[in-house]
């Protein structure tokens, strides 16, 4: 039996920050189903960082995500982000909603223009403008690409440079009490821990059942994704991350020929190894065809992953009333990425049981937004 100080269960981008901020004030081992890091949610996310989704306090918690998202590393990994623009575009018919998102901008003090679609057509070339297309815009230079790949990496090898451990292979088979212990079973060995951090994304709720916590209710809805070749000779790395105001699709460049789409989809789904439905595979050719002048002959990939949500669509971060030292992490939604190290932050306060920072209180923040008492958990 291997024992820590706390056990983190999901090695995808909310257990892994999360365990790189306790690896440096307590033992901490981080228990992995799948054999890589990030096979779930994480490693099939888009990974951009905008404000053209959620409500105030993901865009708060995404505010204060940014300047360690685009900080440089120390050391000699890959920088986790590049600012990369983007564009939000309207219809005639959803100019309230762009306005409504120009506030948004104004008010997170955002490096942003409002333009017609006549101009937006600089940036991004193949948009069809008129009263039905692009009729208007909202270019945020201050936008981020994230590398999710870096940022997991970067994450492991911080926890295991502070002497933790990232046990792959360890799907959790069940979860038991042992006087204030938790006892962990995996397909690996057995953990125990005084606390144990439930990070299991779209999973959340079974390593809850496991445990005899109360669920939060997690709802993972599935989003999918195509790859297609853009238009031939035409370098796209520039383009920006296009996004409709309302239903319909975004898109950006993936290097320097190849364009990544998603319908924006949210079929409500199992926790499971998700795959791309043929019709969101269709639908999102089909509204790329018609917004721009793009055509996709040619799907080079397709995927899709699990944006897990609880019905108010804020993250879940605290411990369970019902059950001592079963911490919860999860329902990041659509913002996991780009929310990570405010919400780390966060859960590493609360773990911890530290004071409340000033300084989130004066923004708007305070756990009881997090809480999962808010969810009867
Ligand atoms: C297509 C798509 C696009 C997205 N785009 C963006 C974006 O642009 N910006 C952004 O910020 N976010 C984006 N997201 C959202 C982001 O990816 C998620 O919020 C984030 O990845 C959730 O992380 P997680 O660690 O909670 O979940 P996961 O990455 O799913 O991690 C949970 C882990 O728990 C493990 N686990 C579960 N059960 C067990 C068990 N019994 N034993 C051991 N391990 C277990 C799983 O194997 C998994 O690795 C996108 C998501 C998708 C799907």
């Amino acid at each position: 039996m291997k024992r820590f100080d706390i056990c983190v269960i999901g090695a995808g981008i909310a257990g892994l920050s999360l365990a790189a901020r306790l690896a440096h004030r307590a033992s901490v081992a981080v228990i992995e189903g799948e054999s890589a890091p990030g096979y779930h949610a994480s490693g099939r996310s888009v990974a951009f960082a905008h404000f053209g989704l959620g409500e105030r306090v993901v865009r708060t918690l995404t505010a204060l995500s940014l300047d360690d998202l685009k900080a440089r590393p120390a050391d000699d990994r890959a920088a986790p982000a590049e600012v990369h623009p983007a564009l939000h575009i309207a219809s005639q018919r959803e100019v309230p909603r762009l306005d409504a998102l120009e506030d948004v901008h104004r008010a997170f003090g955002c490096d942003y223009v409002r333009m017609s679609g006549g101009e937006a057509v600089r940036y991004a070339p193949a948009l069809r403008t008129g009263p039905d297309y692009c009729y208007s815009a909202i270019l945020d230079r201050g936008a981020l690409k994230l590398d999710a790949d870096a940022i997991l990496q970067g994450h492991a090898r911080d926890i295991r440079a502070m002497g933790g451990e990232l046990n792959l292979g360890a799907s959790v088979n069940s979860i038991a009490r042992s006087g204030e212990d938790w006892v962990i079973d995996t397909a690996a060995s057995t953990f125990t821990s005084r606390i144990l951090v439930n990070a299991a994304g779209a999973w959340a709720d079974e390593i809850a059942n496991m445990a005899g916590a109360s669920p939060i209710g997690i709802e993972p809805r599935r989003r999918t994704v195509i790859s297609f070749p853009g238009p031939h000779g035409t370098d796209l790395s520039q383009w920006p991350f296009v996004k409709t105001v309302g239903d319909g699709f975004y898109m950006l460049p993936e290097g320097t020929g190849q364009l990544l789409a998603s319908p924006m989809d949210e079929g409500a789904s199992a926790p499971c190894d998700a795959a791309p439905e043929e019709i969101d595979i269709a639908t999102i050719a089909e509204r790329i065809e018609q917004s721009t002048k793009l055509t996709v002959s040619r799907i080079s990939h397709s995927w899709a992953g699990l944006r897990s949500f609880v019905r108010d669509e804020l993250p879940v971060v605290g411990f369970a009333k019902d059950a001592p030292g079963f911490f919860w992490c999860a329902g990041q939604g659509g913002a996991g990425f780009q929310t990570s190290p405010a919400l780390s932050r966060i859960g590493e306060l609360l773990v911890l049981r530290e004071d409340w920072p000033e300084e989130l209180e004066a923004k708007g923040l305070n756990p009881s937004l997090f809480a999962p008492s808010r969810l009867g958990a």
